[in-house]
């Protein structure tokens, strides 16, 4: 990468590790610009990054939020999810889904993925889930490949269930030339660091729906009827509290981030899916799975995340051990959320086997835009070396 500010490092020493972003004179002019404005709590940067990610989505409303977490509670909430309704959701995702529906007072149901080709939720488990108290379906597109949003909006249709998307992964993914967080009624993403779009903290709720709109503005605010950039501006002096809200802001900062990374987002993408493409030529090769190999001709991928799936519990925490000693660093996606002792005592209305069988097995291996081909030969090798298989093919 051209121009790249000399990075004073996080002192952790992986030579690959799993996430990284990129720090040049272009961001960090775009940051100081704004320090210097004097105005960093909410204001026009935040509405421009809100109109610039509605726009890049097709989406009429967008609402820029502290972050991923904060954007999902805001979609359940302007959906008047609360006590005594249900959420059914892939137990296979990050447990910040299920804790938004508990502090809801809504509790979490969980529905099995399809399996190790396909990591995203089984469409079929999702409706066995369902139950005259079911409100939502919160779905996730697994790794920024798009789940079976169409077969789920037929279920939700069929049950008058809201379907929000929890697009995290799924940044600029799209399925039949539409873009992930459109499909259903509110789409969420996040901004953290370690996301195809980094901001350090930050997220977005996005919708269509002009009532779910009003509704997640109020409370995003703490219920209140006008902004404080509003009272700044002098356009207003007053203000009611017309629902019982949060404080969910980004600021100025943040916002300034999202929109220099937003007009990076689509090169991004590429770039992560041929180093995928890379990733998967070589493991192929030497015997070793990936998810997502055959995928819809009209599915668009964002490629989050680069996942190895071993054939053993011990084989991916012997691979996991050795990529480490080569201080290359792995993670795991998702531990399940059912698993969890917070969420041991939810009631199990499906079978989760799939999921329960490949969360022992998978590998998220290290991915970013800016990885050299050259880091993914030597992840792979490493990888191969540890699986005990001659690299085939190479
Ligand atoms: C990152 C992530 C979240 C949470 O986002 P935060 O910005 O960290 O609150 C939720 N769901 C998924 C799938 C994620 O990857």
């Amino acid at each position: 990468m051209g121009q790249q500010n000399p990075r004073t490092g996080d002192g952790t020493g992986w030579r690959v590790p799993l996430a990284d972003v990129v720090v040049d004179e272009k961001l960090a002019e775009a940051v100081a610009a704004t320090l210097r404005s004097g105005w960093w709590s909410s204001g026009p940067q935040v509405e421009a990054f809100e109109s610039e990610f509605s726009a890049y989505l097709g989406s009429r409303f967008a609402l820029a939020v502290a972050n991923g977490t904060a954007a999902l509670q805001l979609a359940l909430a302007a959906a008047e999810i609360g006590p005594g309704d249900e959420v059914v959701l892939p137990s296979l995702n990050f447990v910040a889904a299920a804790n938004a529906v508990s502090h809801l007072g809504a509790t979490p149901v969980f529905c099995d993925i399809h399996g190790e080709a396909d990591l995203n939720l089984d469409p079929a488990s999702l409706e066995a889930a369902v139950t005259p108290a079911t409100r939502a379906a919160l779905v996730l597109h697994y790794a920024g490949y798009p789940c079976d949003v169409e077969a789920v909006s037929e279920i939700a249709e069929r049950h008058g269930l809201v379907v929000i998307e929890d697009s995290a992964h799924a940044p600029g993914a799209s399925l039949a030339g539409r873009k992930c967080a459109t499909f259903g009624a509110a789409g969420c993403f996040s901004f953290f660091s370690n996301k195809n779009l980094p901001v350090g903290e930050g997220g977005l709720f996005v919708t269509d729906d002009e009532e779910l709109y009003r509704r997640a503005r109020l409370l995003r605010s703490h219920g209140m009827t006008t902004l404080t950039w509003d009272r700044h501006r002098g356009h207003a002096s007053e203000y009611d509290v017309t629902l019982r809200g949060f404080n969910f802001r980004l600021d100025e900062l943040r916002a300034t981030i999202g929109r220099v990374q937003l007009a990076r987002l689509d090169e991004e993408n590429a770039s992560r899916g041929r180093l995928v493409g890379h990733y998967r030529r070589l493991l192929e090769a030497a015997g070793l799975a990936m998810p997502f190999g055959g995928v819809r001709t009209d599915l668009c991928p964002s490629f989050h995340l680069a996942v190895a799936v071993f054939d053993s519990a011990e084989q991916r925490e012997s691979a996991r051990a050795l990529l480490a000693a080569e201080r290359i660093q792995t993670s795991v996606h998702y531990p399940p959320i059912h698993r969890f002792t917070a969420y041991s005592s939810e009631p199990k209305r499906v079978p989760l086997s799939e999921t329960e069988s490949v969360a022992t097995r998978v590998l998220t291996l290290p991915l970013y835009g800016h990885m050299s081909e050259e880091q993914v030969d030597l992840v792979a090798e490493v990888l191969v070396d540890a699986v005990g298989t001659p690299l085939r093919g190479s």
